[in-house]
């Protein structure tokens, strides 16, 4: 018999934002098909004996191709097993989760979507940054700085909302926070990036379009980053003023705070 192709959304990093619904089609898992930014603890709610493939795309490296992908995921669940997609985030938020359920539904294997944390609100959200606020936000974007033929064109949704958060930006730091100014918005307006959010060597530093991505160099942020953009990031002050006011990193617990303010 056919077995299903469960698309799970890993979330944004720390593994204890799976959702029950992962956890449980992970423990009953024939086969794990795992990207790189996925928790390696989410990988031991596996069965031992269940087969782990890393699919993982590091930037720049030769990495297994999206058709292999596909193949894999197809070829698995004819063969009867139950096969879970562990993708970071959500699944259907920049993570071509969609070319694999319509490669397993063109090919009649059954596909259950479960939805993940996406980097896109919990990014923010981890650093105090609420998406909407009554009287400063009510429309948020969410934007991705490159598409599969290069940068993407920010010009059009640059002032279509109040709040944007950018993902994939990092790179291009400085050329992404620059076309959004070129396409209307505010140099003096309040921006941030959210490095490792979730995660111990999570960062986040406050600064304007026009000054971020000289404080976020200067501050060392590593990929993978979350940009977010608009008056609601002047909040984050008053949500997680200082570091003296977050947890202590030294423990072993991974949702402790490990929050650097810079
Ligand atoms: N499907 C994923 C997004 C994949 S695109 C999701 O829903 O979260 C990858 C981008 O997500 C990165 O370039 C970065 O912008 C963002 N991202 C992923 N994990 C992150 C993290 N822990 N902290 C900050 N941004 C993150």
């Amino acid at each position: 018999m056919t077995g299903t192709v469960y698309l799970v959304g890993a979330g944004p990093g720390d593994p204890r934002l799976l959702t029950l619904r992962g956890a449980e089609v992970l423990q009953r898992a024939d086969v794990v098909v795992y990207d790189r930014l996925v928790a390696e603890a989410l990988l031991d709610l596996a069965p031992s004996g269940a087969e782990r493939i890393d699919v993982g795309k590091t930037p720049g490296a030769a990495t297994v191709s999206q058709e292999e992908i596909h193949h894999l995921l197809v070829e698995r669940a004819r063969a009867g097993s139950q096969v879970v997609r562990l993708k970071g985030g959500d699944p259907f938020v920049f993570g071509r989760g969609g070319e694999e359920a319509i490669a397993c539904a063109d090919a009649g294997v059954p596909v259950e979507i479960v939805p993940g944390v996406t980097a896109a609100v919990a990014a923010p959200g981890i650093a105090g940054i609420p998406l909407t606020h009554r009287g400063i936000a009510s429309t948020v974007a969410f934007v991705t700085a490159s598409v599969a033929t290069g940068p993407a064109d920010l010009s059009k949704v640059a002032t279509a909302a109040d709040t944007l958060v950018v993902l994939m930006a990092m790179r291009r730091l400085g050329d992404v926070c620059a076309a959004l100014v070129a396409a209307g918005r505010s140099p003096d307006e309040p921006a941030a990036l959210v490095g490792s959010a979730t995660t111990f060597e999570q960062r986040r530093v406050i600064a304007t379009l026009g000054t971020l991505a000289e404080d976020a160099e200067a501050a060392g942020i590593e990929p993978p980053a979350t940009l977010v953009v608009g008056d609601v990031v002047g909040l984050a002050e008053a949500i997680l003023p200082s570091a003296e006011r977050t947890p202590s990193p030294a423990t072993a617990d991974p949702a402790a705070g490990t929050l650097r303010l810079v």
